[in-house]
């Protein structure tokens, strides 16, 4: 007999976080009855799994009627457990986002959902409701104490209970907090107020022994405090105290509040508010064409092509003015390196207060209130590194990326994705233009802008009319017939000299990329390497240890040789330490202020240093990639470049886009207001193009130049790559797997496709565990999708011995 039982009962659609057993397939949970208006898509759940009563978190993604049902398969269904959220924290636009990326980049929807969440609410946190406004209902108010505070994660709630808080906080009686860790997680401050009206207060005086003078003063201020104002700007009158507002509270005559407030990690920089600048024409009309997009609702891409110095920024600014006078929001990326205050005092001394920031800097309870500024519409603007892609704005109307080249805009771990992908997705979404801009795009977007896909907007001149700096390449093969092994060339030492006499300053950088100080023996070569990777020990002088930078293993320096017992092993190569213990000694009087990740590590010194260096407070200003960008100072008139090509014999067919990009972008340093600029770079290849190029910073030749060798060679833009790694602990199972997936894709994909490898990854083992790779490279393939959705579903059952596949569309690094 089948029976239509619980006619409109509901099913919740959960993503769960099971992390052996993922899939991209919701499951189906019954809501309970007391639950059925509260559940929405968009909230987190706990829901029991599996065998047994374990409990594991999830996300609904969609809510349906299950009229459909009989009542023998409702029956199977298990119910939800709890409801941890009352509204959901992620709205419908970037739950189907998560799902779009789920299959864009061949990861699991629980990671693209987890990867949009602010920390706060992706690590166990504790969730507290507070109470805003009184509470009709004296059973739930009972729920709450005296901060009108209830513990929601603490209290065991009867569904009938979360069902009227849920509808509570639709109604904006009560608001939910999270508290990461044991910190509290939403910071406050006390408010007072007086309870007595200015007559009771009159009342209270003459009642008063006239000898208390405290009192008598606390009662004088209350006048004044009819409303409330904050207790710490009361308590300027240095006689009185906190406590006499405490005991002026016991006797009723005050009222003691705490107000949530956000931390704004900006509170102690003055920013002074800037206008509008006139525009030069080209930047004239390279705004007018982006607001024309904005008011046509033309969700078009724009290439912002602007040599440094081009006053790409204010172009960025007003077009960001331009969506705020639509009521719309702006959405602007930078580079997580460039979110230097330089960068952020410019958009926020534009619009102010409206700004949200958003980069790794930040302590999770700064982001997370940063989050909630966005998501309770109370910041328009939002600057952020990477994941800022996911801001949860609304009504988008500009999308802004900057320094699109960037090769730190694409995630290496799971979820894959980049974050120039995210926003074009979400321009369609939101009929949004985007601008992508850059001094050097990638050859990808330049590609793009040929076929006329992206409409290019540019930006030929300097404001300041400068010419861009010359650019000196010397030949540092002729230096080493010369001198010693010295990181300084003739004319690079005198060169800082002359700017030492002048009082200007210098900016020098060291290419970290491929490059790095190891210990080897002069006598018999031998290279000290990790014994978890293949890969050599990096020199610290700091901590006087070797390390890995992949796995951390750290060990002491060695004295002796450990293969033919020499005592002729010593470093080679240089850090940056290195080369600022030689400046040092060739340039005794020069102030010098090292950059890199060792200086840079602790929180805010990025920011400290440069700002220093922007005081004057010293000469030089010796780093790696990290100073090339963004940097915008006036007394700059020289910019070195130690090591321009150590970059280039990587195995990795974008090396000389990264060095011509790096060499630009840094020479882009120098001569920035009045006073010329000159830039020299340091090389063992001057003749090749990619340092050729840069010498005359010519981007357009470049691109023909590096477009040819691409089409010879069949890589992007010419063709899509996608890269396919299996590694596992036994190198003979990594491999083993590798090849049945190039038996099992030649079988497939077709023969316009070309299929390299299986081959050991560059560096073939880390942390113990080997790495075998195919790079796919193809024009059209409409199998991909559901060939590479196949390999991930087998790899996820062979994943419990251990072995992982991973798979990366458009991989930005080979190595
Ligand atoms: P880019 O980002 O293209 O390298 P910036 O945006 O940093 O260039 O601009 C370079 C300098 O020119 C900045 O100091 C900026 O304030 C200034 N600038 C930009 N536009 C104008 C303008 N229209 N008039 C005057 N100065 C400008
Ligand atoms: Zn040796
Ligand atoms: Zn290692």
């Amino acid at each position: 007999m089948i029976r239509k039982e619980r006619v409109m009962a509901k099913i919740a659609q959960v993503i769960v976080d099971v992390p052996t057993m993922q899939t991209n397939r919701p499951y189906s949970y019954l809501i309970p009855d007391s639950l059925t208006d509260a559940v929405q898509p968009g909230m987190r759940v706990a829901v029991p799994f599996g065998q047994g009563h374990r409990e594991v978190g999830g996300m609904v993604v969609g809510v349906s009627d299950a009229d459909t049902l009989d009542e023998t398969f409702s029956g199977k269904l298990k119910p939800l457990g709890a409801l941890l959220d009352l509204a959901p924290v992620l709205n419908e636009e970037l739950l189907s986002l998560s799902d779009w990326m789920a299959q864009h980049t061949f990861a699991f929807r629980i990671s693209t959902i987890q990867t949009m969440l602010p920390a706060a609410l992706k690590t166990k946190s504790h969730k507290f409701l507070v109470a805003d406004a009184p509470i009709d209902d004296p059973q739930l108010a009972s729920l709450f104490d005296d901060q009108q505070r209830l513990d929601f994660t603490a209290a065991s709630l009867t569904d009938e209970q979360t069902d009227a808080l849920a509808k509570l906080q639709q109604r904006q009686i009560i608001h939910a907090e999270y508290q990461v860790a044991d910190r509290a997680h939403v910071k406050t401050v006390t408010w007072v107020k007086s309870a007595l009206s200015p007559t009771e207060i009159e009342t209270a005086r003459k009642d008063v022994r006239p000898n208390a003078i405290k009192q008598l003063r606390v009662l004088t201020r209350l006048m004044d405090l009819q409303e409330a104002r904050p207790l710490q700007d009361v308590l300027t009158d240095e006689r009185l105290t906190r406590a006499d507002f405490t005991a002026a509270t016991k006797k009723g005559w005050a009222e003691l509040s705490e107000r949530e407030v956000y931390r704004d990690p900006y509170a102690n920089h003055r920013i002074a508010k800037t206008a509008p600048l006139d525009l030069q024409p080209d930047q004239r009309s390279a705004v007018n064409a982006i607001t024309e997009a904005i008011d046509a609702h033309d969700p078009k891409t724009f290439l912002l092509q602007g040599v440094t110095g081009s006053g790409k920024t204010e172009v960025y600014l007003q077009s960001i003015a331009a969506a705020l006078a639509q009521h719309k929001t702006a959405l602007m990326l930078v580079p997580e390196i460039a979110l230097t205050p330089q960068m952020v005092n410019r958009v926020k001394g534009r619009f102010g207060h409206q700004v949200a920031v958003l980069h790794s800097g930040l302590s999770a309870g700064e982001k997370y209130d940063e989050w909630r500024r966005i998501e309770r519409h109370e910041a328009a603007v939002v600057v952020g590194a990477r994941s800022a892609a996911f801001a949860p704005l609304t009504n988008i109307g500009l999308i802004v990326m900057d320094e699109e080249h960037e090769t730190s805009y694409k995630q290496e771990d799971n979820p894959r994705y980049h974050a120039r992908d995210v926003l074009l997705w979400r321009a369609q979404r939101h009929h949004a233009p985007v601008v992508l801009g850059s001094a050097t795009p990638s050859l990808e977007s330049r590609a793009r802008a040929e076929r006329h896909v992206y409409t290019r907007l540019a930006l030929p001149h300097r404001i300041n009319q400068q010419p861009l700096p010359p650019v000196k390449i010397i030949d540092m093969r002729e230096q080493l017939k010369a001198h010693t092994e010295s990181n300084f060339s003739t004319p690079l030492i005198e060169a800082l000299k002359v700017r030492l006499e002048r009082h200007e300053q210098s900016v020098l950088m060291l290419n970290r990329r491929g490059f790095s100080s190891f210990v080897m023996c002069r006598d018999c070569g031998f290279v000290l390497k990790c014994p978890n990777c293949d890969i050599s020990l990096v020199l610290h002088m700091d901590s006087h240890t070797m390390k890995c930078h992949y796995c951390g293993h750290e060990e002491p320096i060695p004295r002796i040789c450990p293969n033919c017992h020499s005592k002729r092993i010593s470093y080679y190569g240089s850090g940056t330490e290195k080369v600022a213990a030689e400046l040092n000694s060739l340039l005794p009087d020069a102030r010098i202020i090292r950059m890199d990740v060792d200086t840079t590590r602790r929180k805010g010194m990025h920011e400290k240093l440069l700002n220093s260096f922007g005081q004057h407070k010293a000469d030089i200003l010796l780093g790696t990639q990290m100073i090339a960008k963004g940097l915008d100072y006036p007394d700059v008139t020289l910019v070195g470049v130690l090591n321009a090509d150590t970059a280039l014999g990587l195995p990795d067919f974008r090396s000389s886009e990264r060095t011509f990009q790096l060499l630009t972008q840094v020479s882009g340093r120098a001569g920035r207001a009045d006073k010329p600029g000159e830039v020299l770079i340091q090389t063992f290849n001057p003749d090749h193009y990619a340092i050729q190029l840069a010498k005359t910073q010519d981007y357009e030749r470049f691109f023909r130049v590096e477009m040819g060798i691409r089409h010879m060679g069949n890589y992007p833009p010419y063709f899509f790559t996608a890269l396919i790694t299996a590694s596992d602990k036994d190198e003979g199972v990594a491999a083993k797997k590798m090849f049945e997936l190039s038996d099992q894709l030649k079988q497939t994909l077709s023969p316009d496709t070309i299929i390299l490898g299986p081959t050991p990854r560059p560096i073939a083992r880390i942390k113990n565990r080997y790495y075998y790779q195919i790079v796919l490279k193809y024009k059209r393939e409409p199998k991909l999708q559901s060939v590479l959705d196949g390999i991930l579903d087998d790899a996820q059952r062979e994943q419990r011995n251990g072995l992982q596949v991973a798979i990366d569309m458009e991989p930005q690094n080979f190595i």
